[in-house]
């Protein structure tokens, strides 16, 4: 489905970055992870902090020289501190936004030139129900940056259209990765009992659907986030 595409997943170290990698890499893509830090990743590795502009040139740079071309981008890094916002700072809130939101604008434009140049490209980046249609507490940031991953989609798709590429999201509900495995486990439970299957998601859940977005065969669709939850918000 993806033979000899090439595909960036940023925060594709662990969790649902790890599950894309690996997903994307047996549907036959060469696959670049990068990260903050390199874990073991048998993927090839760009060391890049997505908040930082100059970070995600640098990557998208070194990606065209080592493999000469980028066809897939998977926004997928991004973080979700609790806290709540009576107590929040004006730093922590910055600091989702930064990473969660501009590095979905960074690494896009970073990618797009080179996509462009092709007339052809596929960008899938990852949201979260946080941001469609649940309110969770301790997360205004994450929400609010989740959010903008949705609006950020639907306009992107408008104006990449001319040069066929396709923008789309999906938004996971809640799945067991090293970034959800601190939560407490009251939270954990109550989650669980919503969810009609009664667990909680593994990245391959995420990862399929995220294969399939970024396949030519899913070319007809742009500028939608796809909501792959289990059914936690239809009940
Ligand atoms: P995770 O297990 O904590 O993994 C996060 C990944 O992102 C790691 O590879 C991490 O590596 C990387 N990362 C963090 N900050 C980064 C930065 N500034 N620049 C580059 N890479 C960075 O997270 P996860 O639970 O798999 O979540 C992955 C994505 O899915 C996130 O966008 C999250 O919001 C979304 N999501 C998760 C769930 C869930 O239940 N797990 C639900 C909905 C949406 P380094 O720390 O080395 O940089």
């Amino acid at each position: 489905m993806l033979k000899g595409k090439v595909a960036i997943v940023t925060g594709g170290t662990m969790g649902i970055g790890k599950g894309i990698a690996d997903k994307l890499a047996e549907h036959g893509a060469k696959v670049v992870v990068c990260a903050r830090k390199g874990e073991k990743t048998k993927h090839y590795f760009v060391e890049c902090d997505v908040s930082s502009f100059n970070d995600a040139q640098r990557m998208a740079q070194q990606v065209v020289k080592k493999f000469k071309r980028i066809d897939i981008l998977v926004n997928n890094a991004g973080i979700y501190p609790f806290v709540n916002l009576k107590d929040m700072t004006e730093q922590q809130w910055d600091q989702v936004i930064n990473v969660n939101l501009k590095g979905v604008f960074n690494c896009t434009k970073a990618v797009i030139p080179f996509m462009m140049k092709k007339k052809y490209g596929k960008i899938v980046s990852t949201a979260s129900i946080a941001g469609v249609s649940v309110g969770f507490p301790n997360l205004v940031h994450y929400s609010a940056s989740k959010a903008g991953i949705m609006g950020f989609t639907r306009a992107a798709a408008l104006d990449l259209a001319p040069y066929k590429i396709n923008v789309n999201a999906v938004a996971p509900g809640a799945i067991l990765t090293p970034g959800t495995k601190g939560m407490d486990k009251d939270t954990i439970s109550h989650l669980i009992q919503a969810i009609p299957e009664k667990r909680m998601g593994k990245p391959v859940d995420i990862a399929e659907t995220v294969a399939f977005l970024a396949s030519d065969e899913a070319s007809y669709i742009t500028g939608q986030t796809i909501v792959v939850d289990g059914g936690y918000t239809d009940v």
